[in-house]
């Protein structure tokens, strides 16, 4: 019996489960899935369950229920490559052909404090922490996020309308918010935040972080928590295996998605040096081609001498319960179309997956 084994049941092997079983599995092989949760996170709904209007169960997805699959729920803590074995502490685990889908982390870009001293979204348990810390914060206390991108904005429109009672600075280190997206999508989150008391502070750049204080450029903040969004990186097991990566440590793969010199491990989603921004989107439609390439080999058949272009479509945010704001294939979409969108994809992801 030979085994393929996924680390990590995350939006990249979620799809490659989806494409593989139940008819394309090869008889003669059984799949291991390896991770630290007994079910599927949802991350992109992490702001929500940080900021308390998304309940845990909601966020969770039951993995796929097949024979063919066993599952292992630990942390990883080594992937042995040349051996090709992964240990969940004392537990090892053989491999045929490896995924390796763990993710990212924080990155906190050297700042002293800030990874001592600020909250994070990146892992379930985080978000769970971080909610747990702001339902603690007493009335007029001020809450400063960190970082302006895609969940900065998210987390403090969320937090805006789950406390009411609390202040909201959001640091923001370009001029203006999203920069590398059309000035119309830019000014519109502004005005919401605006008009939401939500305070952008524009050209951050944080220094430090202390107890209760936010180093910006010349400037201190007293804030009573402080959420970091402002960068991510591959979890610490991927950044440490012996392959080449990028300068934003994300592994270097062939157009099969294969590290190059261990061609019977692939790497999926955020994880994977690409051409474009990760996102749970570009882990899937990578993950389709991972299904195709497999598929292929199984069957003995020849790879396509060029992949196609894997093709992001997009992105879409959420401005609180009612509002949104989303870049598809070139077009800004503002307002309560785009949060219907984004509910949308949020319902058919559960609908085909749970
Ligand atoms: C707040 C927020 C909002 C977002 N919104 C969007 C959005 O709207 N649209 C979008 O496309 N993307 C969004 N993203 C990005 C998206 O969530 C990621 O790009 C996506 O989750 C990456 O998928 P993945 O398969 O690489 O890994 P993940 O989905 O991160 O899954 C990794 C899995 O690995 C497991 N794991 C990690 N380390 C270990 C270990 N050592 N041992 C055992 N298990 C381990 C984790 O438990 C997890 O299940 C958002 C991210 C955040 C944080």
């Amino acid at each position: 019996m030979k085994s393929l084994v996924l680390l990590g049941g995350g939006y990249g092997n979620m799809r490659l489960m989806k494409e593989i079983i139940p008819s394309a599995l090869p008889s003669d092989y059984s799949i291991t899935l390896i991770d630290r949760m007994p079910f599927h996170s949802l991350k992109t709904e992490f702001y929500a369950l940080a900021a308390g209007t998304a309940p845990d169960k909601d966020i969770r997805v039951q993995f796929p229920k097949n024979t063919k699959i066993n599952t292992v729920y630990g942390e990883i803590t080594d992937i042995d490559l040349d051996n090709q074995i992964v240990s969940v502490g004392d537990t090892r685990v053989d491999y045929d052909e490896l995924v390796i889908g763990l993710g990212c982390e924080d990155k906190y870009h050297n700042v002293p404090g800030a990874k001592e001293y600020t909250y994070s979204i990146q892992t379930v348990q985080n978000a769970r922490k971080t909610y747990q810390a702001i339902c603690d914060l007493p009335s007029n206390a001020t809450i400063g996020i960190v970082g302006a991108g895609l969940s900065g904005i998210e987390l403090a429109s969320e937090l805006r309308e789950s406390r009411q009672d609390i202040k909201i600075k959001l640091f923001d280190r370009g001029e203006r918010i999203l920069p590398a997206f059309p000035e119309k999508l830019s000014n519109y989150v502004k005005k919401w935040f605006d008009k939401h008391d939500v305070e952008v502070v524009p050209k951050s750049n944080i220094t430090k972080v202390d107890p209760g204080k936010l180093h910006n450029n010349e400037d201190i903040h007293e804030v009573d928590l402080v959420v970091w969004t402002a960068g991510i990186q591959p979890v610490e097991i991927v950044r440490n295996l012996p392959v080449d990566t990028n300068d934003s440590r994300r592994v270097i793969v062939n157009q099969y998605h294969q590290i190059p010199t261990y061609k019977n491990v692939y790497i999926v989603g955020d994880c994977a040096a690409l051409p474009h921004a990760p996102s749970a989107y570009l882990a899937e439609i990578q993950a389709d081609q991972i299904a195709e390439v497999m598929k292929l080999q199984w069957a003995n058949k020849p790879l396509p001498e060029k992949m196609p272009e894997l093709k992001p479509q997009g992105f879409v945010g959420s401005l609180g319960e009612k509002q949104g704001f989303a870049y598809l294939m070139e077009q800004t979409v503002t307002g309560r179309l785009a949060r219907v969108i984004k509910s949308g994809v949020l319902w058919l992801y559960k609908y085909h997956n749970g």
